[in-house]
């Protein structure tokens, strides 16, 4: 069955999370935006597709696709994904081939996907084909900078009760030797059998990330997570090589090639391609497969759309976890996804599954 794109809709909304300050080393966040895309066709499918950021500025994802994108896929058959995307690609060309304007091509890459799931009367993670019918999760809601070691360690304590056998903590202090402190706490708060995972957002210069990064082998750290600027491949390289602790980068990386770069210096063992800042899911799919290739293995960064990403993982044989984060967020969801007991249960809808709850979140419209 052919079908075309008949309109396109954008509307934005920041949505305050509502719940405790969040802090690591580079931000403090109090709500996210996000970007709904609809793709309305001459037949009875609707696609939906979104983007989401921490900081203000989606509006001009917004006005990419309303003004850049939005010409180039009226009329045309959503079947024609990837030359669509391609075509998307080099209409931004002179104004931001990453950033906003990839952002904006992502949100309507998922909606074209979100139709031929729709056409297929599968979920993604069916439509995909799957190496998994349930995703291990590791929680990420917690761990805040800001928060004391005692605060640290009881939340920490509170995630393993409820079946969290991984939980992630932010470094970055002003002094690492606090940073090396809670590690500590927390590793002796939850014995040998949990895993610890540490983020320093981008935070550190490279003899930092070398001296106290060498240290967190002594707590069986499980990766260090952006330890320096996304942008130095070098320095993570040479950091890989002086270190034992596993290094994890991808949650602000744009292109499949950068992730090429940072496979081939063996400068990452963790993947966390985000199809969200990627060009969306097909662009993920090929990091994915560039990680297989390298050995590395695949943990996808998902703050608030880990429906996407566990659909994601339940694809790809070399995935061995998903992030959970921002439950306070799962209301704005059309049939979100929980984690239980430690594991992500997989959406049974046809489509991708990131069509925003209307009622939730129209008080929080603001475009
Ligand atoms: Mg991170």
């Amino acid at each position: 069955m052919s079908l075309k794109i008949r309109n396109i809709q954008t509307s934005l909304y920041r949505v305050p999370l509502g719940q405790r300050t969040i802090t690591d080393s580079q931000s403090t966040v109090e709500a996210v935006e996000f970007l709904q895309v609809k793709l309305d066709t001459d037949g009875d499918l609707t696609g939906y597709g979104m983007n989401w950021s921490y900081t203000p500025g989606l509006r001009a994802a917004q006005v990419m696709v309303d003004e850049n994108y939005a010409p180039l896929l009226v009329g045309q058959d959503p079947v024609l994904r990837k030359e669509l995307v391609r075509r998307m690609l080099l209409s931004n060309h002179f104004v931001g081939r990453v950033g906003a304007a990839r952002v904006g091509v992502a949100a309507v890459e998922f909606a074209l996907w979100d139709l031929a799931c729709k056409a297929a009367n599968k979920p993604l993670w069916r439509y995909l084909g799957a190496a998994r019918e349930r995703v291990k999760a590791y929680s990420t809601d917690g761990g805040w900078l800001t928060w004391s070691k005692d605060e640290l360690v009881d939340d920490v304590k509170r995630l393993v009760a409820r079946g969290f056998d991984a939980v992630k903590m932010k470094l970055g202090r002003p002094d690492p030797r606090e940073d090396l402190d809670r590690v500590a706490a927390v590793r002796k708060a939850v014995g040998p059998h949990v895993r610890v995972m540490t983020d320093v957002n981008c935070a550190w210069p490279l003899a930092t990330a070398r001296q106290w990064g060498a240290k967190l082998a002594d707590f069986d750290v499980a990766w260090l997570e952006e330890p320096m600027n996304p942008d130095d491949v070098r320095a993570h390289g040479e950091l890989a090589r002086s270190i034992t602790t596993p290094i994890a980068v991808g949650e602000t990386l744009y292109t499949k090639q950068v992730f090429r770069d940072y496979l081939e210096q063996g400068a990452v063992a963790i993947v966390q391609a985000d199809a969200t800042k990627l060009a969306g899911i097909d662009e993920w799919l090929e990091v994915a497969a560039l990680a297989a290739a390298f050995g590395a293995q695949v943990v996808p960064h998902t703050n608030v759309q880990q429906k996407l990403h566990v659909q994601l993982a339940a694809a790809t044989p070399g995935c061995i976890l998903v992030e959970n984060c921002y439950e306070s967020l799962n209301e704005i969801w059309e049939e979100p996804v929980f984690v239980k007991d430690g594991w992500y249960t997989l959406p049974e809808a046809p489509g991708v599954g990131l069509e925003l709850r209307r009622a939730a979140v129209e008080k929080h419209r603001i475009g």
